[in-house]
């Protein structure tokens, strides 16, 4: 479906914010205040309604929207996780803690956290309401596949994006994005209208969200990127990539994880963005100096 230019920009604004606050969790050591927050708010919140299964236990304030949905949303995880753990080959042997909140600013005021969602080490954060849901699969891959190991955030990221698309069928409704649009649909448009990122900086960042990162063209690029990695490559190597592969800052681990994602997928991160590009309808142009 096609969007007028004034529709696209909306959206785009909501993209970009959206973008931003789920992103400003992903910094791993911002993680443990607000996971403490949320754990000492579950626990002094008595009145809070909880629903358990053999991976989560979920809660939300008695009488909100997650409340009466609780027994089915936890069950509906339960069966993402196992797609999950099937698709990366690992099992998650934690219990879950599953925290819904009827708006953005009772997210806020519980736990110091901003934006829709937020995971860190067994504890996931979601507003929840009639218009906003977070994908079940994003966060969740981060936490079954983070049992693989760390990578950079164009496999993390771009797993999560490319799991909640193929798994569950949305990954941008959350940011805002018409319904409807793929991440390489999203990744073609924004090439047509002047925003890409080369995947040699995609690849270099250590985290997706803050305003360096770009993050409405990176998360996009980064989860049609893997995409093209399991078309091409199938499961097992993106679990070696995901073994292989560590997220840093350090030009040192960098260089070595350009080694290794040559040795995984036998091609060049260069090499690797001509494919992807091609496959996706949106070839780069020819180099070398034109003539004529
Ligand atoms: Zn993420």
């Amino acid at each position: 479906m096609r969007t007028s230019p004034t529709r696209f920009r909306r959206w785009w604004r909501a993209f970009a914010f959206a973008g931003l606050l789920l992103g400003s969790a992903v910094v791993a050591s911002a993680q443990e205040a607000p996971r403490a927050r949320a754990l000492a708010f579950v626990s002094s919140e008595p009145s809070l309604v909880n629903a358990g299964s053999r991976h989560f236990k979920a809660y939300a304030a008695a009488g909100s929207p997650a409340a009466a949905d609780l027994a089915g949303i936890v069950a509906a995880r339960e069966a993402a996780l196992g797609r999950l753990e099937r698709f990366f080959r690992v099992r998650y042997g934690g219990v879950v803690t599953l925290v819904f909140f009827s708006n953005e600013e009772a997210k806020f005021r519980a736990t110091g956290v901003r934006g829709f969602g937020w995971a860190g080490d067994g504890v996931m954060l979601e507003v929840y309401n009639a218009s906003t849901k977070v994908d079940p699969f994003h966060e969740l891959t981060h936490i079954v596949a983070g049992q693989l190991g760390h990578p950079p955030a164009l496999f993390d990221e771009g797993a999560a994006m490319w799991c909640a698309q193929h798994f569950g069928g949305d990954a941008l409704g959350l940011f805002g994005v018409p319904a409807g649009t793929t991440l390489d649909g999203l990744v073609r448009r924004n090439i047509d209208e002047g925003r890409y990122m080369p995947l040699a900086e995609v690849f270099r960042l250590s985290e997706i969200g803050s305003a360096r990162s770009r993050a409405p063209v990176s998360y996009p690029e980064a989860g049609s990127f893997v995409g093209f990695l399991v078309a091409r490559g199938g499961p097992a190597k993106l679990r070696r990539a995901f073994a292989g592969l560590k997220s840093s800052d350090d030009p040192r681990v960098i260089a070595m994880n350009e080694k290794t994602f040559t040795r995984i997928y036998r091609m060049d991160i260069s090499d690797a963005e001509r494919a992807w590009r091609r496959a996706i309808g949106r070839p780069l142009p020819a180099q070398g100096p034109r003539h004529g």
